[in-house]
């Protein structure tokens, strides 16, 4: 199959538009990450995406709609904090799971009996979205377990003849994938982190739990329990307390003629002053929004990818160090 790229405009939209509506599945930008496609009431379609990423077949997936739809077509929202959440943080990084009303395909859902909903802000997704005016599901245009891609060229690289088409809306200015947020029990609970924060929902609701992801778990997220976002390199992860151990690994790197890469945020460029940098930038909304990149940029060209992060949890850094953890293997 020949994958075409086309930056997005009205005509390229059409195109996704029809190919959907044919039942392919086409890669998409959102303000996250970039998503693999299908619509979500056709089951072979939606089979396709779980081939193409070789992704694990009870691993469910987000359903985005546009901004005008009716979600209530889809779920049943019944909790006030919800309806408040969808005002103050849609169109946005936000997935709502609800008790789905099976409008969605089993094939999405994994047979269960909740639809995880999310209405994007990103105005690419939006347009095609409105074209469409169905429910498009798509999880990260990635092989299962690789990072997660952030430009049309990192979809390329893991999808090139898997996909007839990926739409390129430049690089995604999130870089992180949404907050999933289970909102049937009376207090919301956050699934996956991120930029949605603890803090953000919590200013709207009065409350917000983390998931422990116990058993028994009414409500679970599959996702959480795989190997996730793991570039093809070596990676290693340090914290700064541990500034001493990352220099040493970075040294043995070089002294067997490897090629090493420190990748951290510029507040500890002083300290690895002449060591080759995979620049996260300043803040953390920065690092979330290079992270990805980085560690895409730094497979094609490092050995190892040394990591080395403050340990917070706050704010934007759970959903950050979220993902550099598991990225890194460090658990
Ligand atoms: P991805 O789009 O690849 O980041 O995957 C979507 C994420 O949302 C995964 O972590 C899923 O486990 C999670 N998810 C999707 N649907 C549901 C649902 N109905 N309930 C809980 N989590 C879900
Ligand atoms: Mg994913």
């Amino acid at each position: 199959m020949q994958t075409e790229i086309l930056k997005l405009n009205a005509d390229s939209v059409e195109k996704a538009k029809n190919l959907l509506l044919n039942g392919e599945v086409v890669a998409i930008p959102t303000e996250t990450v970039y998503g693999l496609g299908a619509i979500g009431l056709n089951p072979t379609a939606v089979k396709k995406i779980f081939e193409i990423k070789g992704r694990p077949s009870d691993n469910p997936l987000i359903a985005h709609v546009h901004e005008d739809y009716d979600l209530s077509k889809l779920v049943h929202i019944e909790k006030g904090y919800a309806k408040k959440l969808i005002k103050e943080f849609t169109p946005g990084p936000l997935t709502l799971v609800f008790y789905s009303k099976g409008v969605v395909c089993d094939e999405a859902t994994c047979g269960g009996k909740t639809l995880a909903v999310r209405i994007p802000e990103h105005k690419g997704a939006r347009q095609l979205l409105k074209a469409v005016n169905q429910p498009i599901v798509a999880p990260s245009a990635n092989l299962s377990k690789h990072t997660s891609p952030v430009t049309a060229n990192h979809v390329y690289n893991d999808l090139n003849g898997k996909v007839k088409l990926i739409l390129d809306g430049g690089k995604c200015k999130g870089g992180i994938e949404s907050t999933v947020l289970d909102c049937t029990g009376e207090v919301p609970r956050i699934l996956r982190a991120g930029l949605i924060t603890k803090e953000m929902i919590e200013r709207v609701c009065g409350a917000c739990e983390i998931a422990e992801h116990k058993d028994g778990d009414e409500v679970k997220s599959p996702g959480v329990k795989y190997t996730h976002y793991q570039p093809k390199c070596q990676t290693a992860l340090f914290y700064e307390s541990e500034l001493e151990s990352a220099k040493s690994l970075y040294n043995n790197y070089l002294s067997q003629g490897k090629v090493p890469y420190i990748m951290c945020q510029t507040a500890f460029d002083k300290e690895f002053k002449g060591y080759n940098i995979l620049s996260l930038g300043e803040s953390e909304y920065d690092m979330a929004n290079n992270l990805y990149d980085k560690l895409l940029e730094g497979e094609t060209k490092a050995d190892i990818i040394i990591a080395v992060a403050f340990e917070r949890y706050d704010g934007v850094y759970l959903g950050v160090m979220n993902r550099l953890k598991k990225s890194c293997g460090r658990l």
